[in-house]
């Protein structure tokens, strides 16, 4: 180190380019967690890209459930960590968050239409406080990957970044057995990958100022298209979608496009909260968002 201790860092030298692996760019995967999953952390092990270019973050809810969590990702962490193996990332950091959780994370109560505008506010408050406290000089690019989130490709980051895009999100899908059938099925798990509607718009047009638009809810009726419903099995999985909302379950993003100031609005803005709201906001900056209808990840199934 230099005697001065001055770090100089050239902004215009970090890349994101769509041959991130051989460029050696760095990512950032950013987790929100109030559940440990077993599966979920043996699915981001897998991940193949070098894991000295991944830096790893947590936000974990200041609660009783994540006293228990905190201490079961310290343990897995130290493993990894502790060792000398490839499998050893560059950095981990762990927060413990300052601000609001849900009382309970039952999916039936988080995913009551009430509760919606109080949870995903909190949710992008603890979001933006892990982004803006790890994001580092040198991160190329940040993947949003949610806690539950066990199953994806181990090239999620280079089948990702391949694209270039500011903003790319995955189709999340969850497993489940059909019980008319047996067989073991899939189905789509998040509706708030989509594309503004007509209707969409003329019901933000006459809401108040405070009030906000949730996607997937039968009570609010958008009629957007969602990308969950143009997965197409026999599709080419590098197939674009423009988007104009996201959700936050396994979501590429240039760093830039945070560094450039786009977050996740714990207020409504333009009547959208949270990853729905960056996408808006990211939008604002004059940046692109796309999914991939065909690439699929897979959400726990409680
Ligand atoms: P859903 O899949 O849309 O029902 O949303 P989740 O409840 O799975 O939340 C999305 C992500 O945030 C997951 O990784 C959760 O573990 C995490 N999470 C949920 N609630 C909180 C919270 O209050 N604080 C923090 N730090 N993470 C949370
Ligand atoms: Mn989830």
């Amino acid at each position: 180190l230099p005697k001065n201790h001055i770090s100089h860092y050239d902004l215009n030298e970090l890349t994101t380019s769509s041959d991130a692996l051989a460029k050696r760019e760095e990512v950032l995967i950013l987790t929100p967690m109030s559940k440990f999953l077993p599966q979920y952390w043996e699915n981001l092990n897998k991940i193949n890209y070098d894991h000295s270019l991944i830096s790893l973050g947590f936000i974990i809810p200041r609660n009783e459930d994540g006293d228990a969590t905190l201490k079961k990702l310290e343990a897995a962490v130290k493993k990894v960590q502790s060792s000398d193996a490839k499998t050893k990332f560059k950095k981990v950091t762990i927060l413990r968050q300052d601000s609001n959780s849900l009382e309970s994370q039952a999916e039936k109560d988080r995913h009551a239409l009430k509760v919606q505008k109080e949870r995903r506010s909190m949710m992008a408050l603890a979001r933006n406080s892990l982004v803006f406290t790890t994001i580092a000089p040198s991160t190329s690019w940040v993947l949003w990957l949610d806690a539950d989130i066990v199953e994806t490709p181990p090239t999620l980051i280079q089948d990702l970044a391949l694209h270039s895009k500011p903003i790319l999100s995955c189709n999340v899908y969850q497993r489940y057995v059909d019980e008319s059938t047996g067989q073991d099925s899939i189905r789509p798990y998040d509706f708030n990958n989509w594309v503004e509607s007509e209707e969409g718009l003329k019901i933000a047009a006459g809401l108040s100022e405070d009030d906000i638009i949730v996607e997937g809810y039968a009570e609010m009726a958008t009629y957007r298209p969602l990308m969950a419903h143009f997965y197409d099995a026999n599709g080419d999985k590098n197939t674009e979608m423009a988007l104009d909302g996201v959700g936050g379950g396994a979501v590429l993003v240039k760093a830039d496009v945070h560094r450039d100031g786009a977050m996740f609005p714990s207020f409504p803005f333009y009547h959208l909260i949270e990853t729905e709201g960056f996408a808006k906001m990211a939008k604002r900056l004059g940046y692109e968002v796309f999914g991939l209808p065909n690439y699929l990840v897979y959400h726990y199934n409680e």
